[in-house]
C-alpha cells in the first residue's frame, strides 16, 4: 500500500533520503529504515529479544525506492518502511513457505506491522509499517495530532485543483515558492510543497 507523501516524505525528491532515512541497528544488522518509524521497530526487537526465540538475521533488505512489482504504485520499501527477512527461505510465491518463526510474526504484528504472508500471493519476507508517524513527529516539530491530520486532510485536498494556476497561487499564497521558511514550522511547509509538486506532477508540469 502506497503511503501519503505528505504524511512520509516524497521518496522522488533529491532531499528525502537526507530527510528521512537514518540507519539503526536490527538483530545484529545495521539497516535504513525511516526516522519516523524507528520506535515501532525498535519495539519489534525489544520483543523478538524478550522471546528468546532463535532465527539466522542473515539477508534484511529494507530502503528501495521502487514500485509494487507489476504496478505503478510505490512499495513501502521507498520510504523505507518495509522490511524483507531472508528471501531466499520466505519467497514471494503461492502456496505460502516460511521459516520465519510466530514469534517473529507476532512481534512485528503487535507493533503496527502488516506481515506479507497474509497477501492473496504469500510474500513471507516481507512486513510493512502501516501505523502513523505522530508520536514522532510531534517530538521533532512539536505538532499535536490533530495537527498533523488538519494538515494531511487540507493540504492533500487543496492539492487536487483542476487549474494549474490555482495550485501555483497556492504555493505562493504559502510561501513554499520563497523557500525562506525556518524553524519549528519548515517541516509542516515541506508537507504543502511535496503534497503540491505531486500535484503539479499530477497535471503535467
Ligand atoms: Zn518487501
Amino acid at each position: 500500500m502506497a503511503r501519503p507523501i505528505a504524511l512520509w516524505g516524497n521518496p522522488d525528491s533529491a532531499t528525502f533520503v537526507r530527510a528521512y532515512i537514518e540507519y539503526v541497528s536490527f538483530m545484529g544488522k545495521r539497516i535504513p529504515w525511516h526516522k519516523w518509524a524507528i520506535g515501532p521497530l525498535m519495539a519489534v526487537q525489544a520483543d523478538i529479544i524478550a522471546s528468546g526465540v532463535k532465527y539466522h538475521w542473515d539477508d534484511l533488505q529494507t530502503y528501495n525506492n521502487r514500485n509494487i512489482a507489476g504496478t505503478h504504485i510505490k512499495s513501502n520499501h521507498a520510504w523505507a518502511l518495509a522490511i524483507d527477512i531472508n528471501p531466499a527461505q520466505n519467497p514471494w510465491q503461492k502456496p505460502l513457505k516460511t521459516d520465519i518463526p510466530v514469534a517473529v510474526r507476532d512481534a512485528f504484528t503487535r507493533h503496527g506491522f502488516r506481515w506479507g504472508g497474509t497477501y492473496s500471493k504469500p510474500d513471507a519476507m516481507h512486513f510493512e509499517y502501516l501505523g502513523l508517524p505522530v508520536k514522532e513527529r510531534q517530538e521533532e516539530d512539536d505538532m499535536t495530532i490533530d495537527e498533523v491530520r488538519k494538515i494531511v486532510r487540507e493540504e492533500i485536498a487543496a492539492a487536487y485543483p483542476p487549474e494549474i494556476a490555482e495550485v501555483r497561487t497556492h504555493l505562493d499564497k504559502l510561501g513554499v515558492l520563497s523557500k525562506s521558511h525556518t524553524g519549528t514550522k519548515a517541516a509542516s511547509v515541506t508537507l504543502v510543497a511535496t503534497a503540491l509538486s505531486r500535484a503539479l506532477k499530477l497535471v503535467g508540469k
